[in-house]
């Protein structure tokens, strides 16, 4: 696979595996677990993720649409899976064909769901979803709506062509610990709670509710229910700085690139787009890397990020460019070219984490993860050792053959 060498992402398996204990061993038992895997699993690539989850125990997935959902059943998952956003109605069919759960979040797109799917005589799976503060989708039941949103949720429990089996909400600030925020989030699960029991007493019932994504299923134990949703977590991420060290999680994603070329410049050499950078008196020794922002390595970096050479931190120097970028090895002794570059990871006790780059661009690390291009190569390890890798440049042409123009 050395042809793969250019730049790629290592995804430890073993470390998802771990997180996921970690979450687990922390529900009571009978709380079911649903991962996270939308996004391509948080750039981490949905099918080797979501297998190692689904073999070690993964209850339920969870992704943003429905092509993230064929991928995952095209992928061997045989796990029921939700659709937490939007799926064209029209799309009733593809749904239960594939046997995925559809979020219901508002009465006008439940009664188009019902029409196209009870005119082709089926029935879609559903999770209602309520709004109780976050002012997304969902029912909206916030600022005293809940018997509203409890008249309209049982309305629609109650058309052809769906079956709703289950019903959830999410927490706009479960990763925040002020007096305040705490408060807040206390009242979206009363909300919620208030809202279901409206339900039941109008003799609808609910099999799986479930509420807490990462932070909550960390903070609010009293909040699990049946079901728990962690993302960030799996992937050994802090929801946010304020939960770090909440638990043993690992991170499970390290990214590399290779030196393709160092030069020895003199005093007064600009490097870079834009001439950003310019070498001081003595000269430096600059190593170009094989990355740029078309991989997702932010621009942003220029003149402030830095990678690991050999054990050492070396700074970036000048513009970072679509496909590479150039870095100050000056005080790295025999730098040459070849020598793997760790952008994200750790090398000889230097260590560069997401959350790093979240600081350096004024982001949170879930941008961070997502933003790694489709360009970087995904290399699965387990058991200390490479098990596969994913090309998705190459897997998009695939063997097929291309018709001339
Ligand atoms: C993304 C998402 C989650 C997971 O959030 P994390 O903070 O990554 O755990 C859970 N529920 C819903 C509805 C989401 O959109």
């Amino acid at each position: 696979m050395d042809y793969l060498r250019r730049t790629w992402a290592e995804i430890d398996l073993d470390r998802i595996v771990h997180n996921h204990r970690i979450i687990r061993q922390r529900l009571t038992p009978g709380c079911r677990t649903m991962a996270v895997v939308k996004a391509d699993a948080y750039g981490h690539g949905d099918g080797y993720v979501s297998r190692a989850l689904q073999q070690d125990g993964a209850d339920w997935f969870a992704v943003s649409n429905i092509n993230e959902a064929v991928s995952l059943r095209r992928q061997g998952v045989v796990r029921p899976v939700l659709i937490l956003g939007y799926t064209p109605p029209e799309m009733a069919g593809l749904l239960v064909e594939q046997s995925l759960t559809q979020t219901v979040y508002s009465g006008e797109y439940a009664r188009a769901l019902s029409k196209e799917s009870a005119a082709r005589k089926l029935t879609v799976d559903c999770h209602i979803k309520i709004d109780t503060g976050m002012s997304r989708i969902g029912f909206f039941a916030q600022q005293g709506h809940a018997a509203q949103a409890a008249n309209e949720i049982a309305r629609v429990c109650a058309l052809p062509g769906l079956s709703c089996t289950g019903a959830f909400t999410h927490f706009s600030c479960a990763d925040e610990y002020s007096a305040d925020s705490r408060a807040f989030t206390h009242r979206q699960f009363e909300v919620f709670m208030e809202t279901l029991g409206l339900l039941k007493q109008a003799g609808v019932e609910f099999e799986l509710r479930h509420c807490c994504n990462s932070a909550a299923t960390l903070a609010y134990p009293e909040y699990h229910l049946d079901m728990v949703r962690p993302g960030v977590v799996l992937y050994g991420l802090s929801p946010s700085p304020e939960c770090a060290g909440m638990a043993a999680l690992l991170p499970a994603m390290s990214l590399y690139t290779t030196v393709t070329m160092v030069k020895t410049l003199d005093q007064h050499a600009a490097v870079s787009y834009g001439r950003r950078y310019v070498t001081p008196k003595g000269g430096r020794r600059i190593a170009s890397i094989a990355i740029g922002y078309a991989d997702g390595y932010r621009r942003n970096f220029t003149n402030k990020g830095r990678v690991i050479i050999r054990g050492q931190y070396a700074p970036i120097t000048g513009a970072v460019c679509m496909d590479q970028l150039m870095v100050d090895v000056n005080a790295i002794d025999g730098v040459q070219s070849g020598d793997v570059v760790t952008l994200v990871g750790e090398n000889g006790g230097a260590a560069i984490t997401l959350d790093d780059f979240a600081a350096l661009n004024g982001t949170i690390n879930y941008e961070e993860c997502c933003l790694i291009g489709r360009r970087v190569p995904r290399v699965y390890m387990q058991g200390g050792r490479e098990i596969a890798a994913v090309d998705y440049v190459i897997a998009a042409v695939g063997e097929q053959t291309v018709r001339p123009l």
